[in-house]
């Protein structure tokens, strides 16, 4: 039996073990895929305080290396079903059953999907989600980056060191990210703003070469030819075996105040899978402090 058990091995996971290992209770870690979490995808961080132009690998190994340091335990399992019924918590994966008297909810959100037609055929055959793990493969290519926050204004910047052109497409006259980068944008000559317009149609039989666009205000449809898709449209929370359990909102982020704390005792969330203003670093090492402190407390009672 661990005293705590921390699902999701990313910024939030790993600093919530951080401080429970120091505070002395046996902790585990259950991570489904590569530790480090959403922010690997990132190729450059500048607002971590302290550590400017950080890449988000470099971040999260070190934070890992860290982790592992101060004595983090990680096992690589996929969670099947979770009981927190009663105060001891059951935690089955598909390689075994644990048992801990407080858990951690660590993980995280993964990216949305377009909803386009063709995205999950040609999903990896020219559409992506990372233009820092695929943005390699379009060298001197023509590329889209659909979405209209930081990580597509980022994206595109990216790839326009990379591809031959870029497209921006997004259905609003407007972009939610930063007005800096924005201009970082209209500046940099290989890339094209296209707005009020989404796309409807991935089109290709064995690998994407165009796609459908409708401007949403004219109605007219036009074709692009292109050979990689960036899709960066937002992300979800990963919290879908814990929608009869605790209490959520109505995107399924788990409810919970600055204390993150569940409406079940003993439970505890951390990071971008929880309700809150900003989901960033900051705020995910943030609560992997707070969660990890409120737990001990929890297990001293
Ligand atoms: C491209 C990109 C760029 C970004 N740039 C910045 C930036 O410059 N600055 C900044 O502050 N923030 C940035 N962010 C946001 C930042 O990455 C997130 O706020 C932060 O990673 C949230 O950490 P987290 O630990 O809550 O979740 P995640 O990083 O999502 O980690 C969750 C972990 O849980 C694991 N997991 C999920 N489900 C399960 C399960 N059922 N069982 C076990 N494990 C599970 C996942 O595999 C993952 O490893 C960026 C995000 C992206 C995608």
């Amino acid at each position: 039996m661990y005293d705590l058990i921390i699902l999701g091995a990313g910024t939030a996971g790993l600093t919530s073990s951080i401080y429970a290992t120091r505070g002395g209770a046996s902790t585990m870690i259950i991570e489904k895929n590569f530790h480090g979490g959403q922010i690997v995808n990132s190729p450059k961080i500048d607002n971590y305080p302290s550590l400017a132009n950080v890449s988000g690998f470099d971040f999260a190994q070190n934070l890992y290396t860290q982790a592992m340091n101060l004595g983090a335990n990680i096992n690589y399992e996929t969670v099947k079903e979770i009981d927190l019924t009663s105060d001891i918590k059951t935690i089955i994966t598909n390689q075994n059953i644990y048992k801990t008297k407080s858990l951690i909810i660590a993980t995280g959100a993964t990216h949305r999907k377009l909803n386009c037609e063709n995205e999950d055929k040609l999903d990896g055959k020219g559409i992506s989600y990372c233009a820092t793990c695929d943005g390699a493969f379009y060298k001197q290519k023509d590329v889209v980056v659909v979405g209209g926050g930081n990580t597509a204004l980022d994206e595109s910047l990216f790839l326009s060191k990379i591809a031959k052109k870029v497209f921006l497409i997004h259905r609003r006259d407007f972009f939610r990210g930063n007005k800096s980068t924005l201009n970082k944008i209209k500046e940099t000559k290989n890339i094209e703003i296209i707005t009020d317009s989404i796309i409807q149609k991935a089109i290709g039989t064995d690998s994407l070469n165009s796609i459908e666009i409708k401007n949403i205000k004219t109605e007219n449809i036009s074709n692009l030819d292109i050979s990689g898709l960036f899709v960066s449209v937002g992300i979800i929370p990963e919290s879908d075996m814990f929608k009869d359990i605790l209490n959520m909102d109505e995107y399924g982020y788990i409810i919970s105040g600055e204390d993150c704390r569940t409406n079940l005792k003993g439970v505890f969330v951390a990071g971008d899978v929880r309700t809150k203003a900003l989901r960033q670093l900051v705020t995910a090492t943030s609560d992997g402090a707070v969660a990890a402190t409120n737990c001990l407390e929890f297990l001293l009672d």
